[in-house]
């Protein structure tokens, strides 16, 4: 039953200012209206207006649990679509229990994870899309991750989808009205507009599926591991640029065995930062496998770091790891430079070609804003503006296009090898319904389920 009356908290848990129960369903008008009283103690609820708030006491019997104000919702303007109370009550976790308790001891039942949203695209407010920008909203934690988010919530990635679904909806039925009347319309007329809009509509959707990349980077941070031989100040590094202690620092090589992870925020981006063993030769087993599960990590790096001694000559680790740097992004931090240098930047250049480098002392705590900016003009500036272009960030959209792409591939080679029409549209039905699947349009219950379940509480 979709309109049955759900309860939950939807503040975050543990004490603060205050804490909000949302209330959706038919009856949550009802189910509050029991509990929540004016100071005359009068049941004022059922007369209250839409989108108003109103001062009053939860009670439970003649008991007042909570000074609340409630505020009142008529569906379908709310979030859920549906008639909608909340309350707020003070953040203390243990009052909100008590309340949120009240509450569903009258009528309501605890929400699922995610069932308010999941109402709002049952109910067809939003999209699926949207429902998950709602999602990443809640999680983001960089400015671009959230700008991003807002504008999927706003519609771009659904206004998209429609666009490309809508052309490929148009061509399925100018074929199937040719098939139908051969008299009146003939396919190999529009045969040569056919590849042209099916050539456009597959290239913007393979645009789609390569923003992708940036939308990790947006969304999970930019992959960057810090490489460099063992004692070259990786970690001292780390700290300076987490701006804590998270990694054991110690004059002894070889001390960072295992993989250490980190997620920074530098102004308007992040960095999900891997400090890794230091690359060496050696004998040790525990530190081997540190050893070879870094070079997998810089296999894998959106963004290698290569960490300097800059106070000792480069040895055959050094050698190693610049062989690794072969185009890849990477920024050379030229270490110790506080120190009297024994490698010069000029012999770092012959090595490695063109490249940024920057001076930096962990120990003196510089080089940082000058590598903040070099991230930035590497990754961002110019290359991702999620105000202007629409950017994938969820795994779930991206395999949904890669099934598209490979639609409109199939499509091209029935074309080229000239097979007849019918044969075009099992494959542009094919490429419509993944890209349904991206705003819900094609989904099964079970998958639908699944997204929401991913949703916090209350949400
Ligand atoms: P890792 O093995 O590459 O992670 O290196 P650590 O961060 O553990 O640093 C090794 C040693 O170098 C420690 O004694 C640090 O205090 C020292 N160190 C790190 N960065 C600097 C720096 O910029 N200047 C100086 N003088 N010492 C540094």
């Amino acid at each position: 039953m979709i309109n049955d009356t759900i309860a939950a908290i939807a503040t975050p848990a543990g004490n603060s200012g205050i804490g909000i129960i949302r209330v959706s369903g038919d009856d949550a008008k009802a189910v509050v209206d029991r509990i929540f009283v004016n100071s005359k103690k009068e049941h004022i609820l059922s007369s209250m207006e839409s989108h108003t708030i109103s001062y009053g006491f939860l009670l439970n019997g003649e008991e007042i649990i909570d000074e609340v104000m409630v505020s009142y919702f008529k569906g379908p303007k709310s979030f859920t679509a549906e008639d909608t109370v909340e309350i707020n009550c003070h953040g203390g976790s243990f009052v909100l229990k008590k309340a949120l308790d009240l509450v569903l001891g009258n009528g309501a039942r605890l929400a699922e994870p995610g069932e308010f949203t999941k109402r709002a695209f049952l109910h067809g407010r939003i999209d699926l899309s949207k429902a998950e920008a709602v999602m990443d909203i809640i999680s983001s934690d960089s400015e671009i991750s959230l700008k991003n988010s807002i504008s999927q919530l706003q519609g771009c990635v659904y206004q998209k989808i429609r666009d490309l679904r809508d052309k490929i909806l148009h061509e399925i039925a100018y074929i199937e009205s040719a098939l139908d009347d051969p008299e009146h319309i003939s396919f190999d007329d529009h045969k040569e507009e056919f590849v042209k809009i099916i050539d456009e509509v597959s290239k913007e959707t393979v645009k789609l599926l390569d923003s992708a990349d940036n939308g990790r980077i947006i969304k999970n941070g930019i992959r960057t591991v810090i490489a460099g031989k063992p004692n070259a100040g990786k970690s001292s590094l780390l700290n300076y640029i987490c701006g804590n202690d998270r990694a054991i620092v110690t004059t002894i090589a070889g001390t960072t065995r295992d993989i250490i992870e980190e997620k920074v925020r530098l102004d308007d981006i992040s960095l999900c930062l891997i400090d890794t063993a230091g690359i060496r030769k050696t004998e040790d087993v525990v530190e081997s496998i540190g050893v070879d599960k870094a070079r997998q990590y810089i296999e894998d790096a959106d963004l290698i770091l290569y960490v300097v001694d800059s106070s000792i000559a480069l040895d055959e680790n050094d050698h190693e790891i610049i062989g690794m740097l072969k185009n890849r992004n990477s920024i050379i931090l030229y270490n110790k430079s506080d120190l009297d240098p024994v490698v010069s930047i000029g012999e770092i250049q012959d090595l490695i070609g063109d490249t940024h480098i920057i001076k930096t002392s962990a120990l003196k705590q510089e080089g940082l804003d000058e590598f903040k900016k070099t991230v930035r003009d590497m990754f961002i500036s110019g290359k991702i503006d999620p105000s202007n272009e629409v950017i994938i960030t969820n795994l779930r959209h991206k395999e949904a296009l890669k099934e598209a792409v490979l639609s409109f591939e199939n499509v091209n080679n029935s074309v080229k090898n000239g097979l007849p029409e019918d044969f075009y549209t099992v494959d542009l039905m094919n490429a419509y319904s993944s890209l349904g699947g991206i705003i819900g349009e094609e989904v099964d219950d079970d998958l639908v389920n699944k997204i929401f379940s991913e949703f916090c509480m209350g949400k």
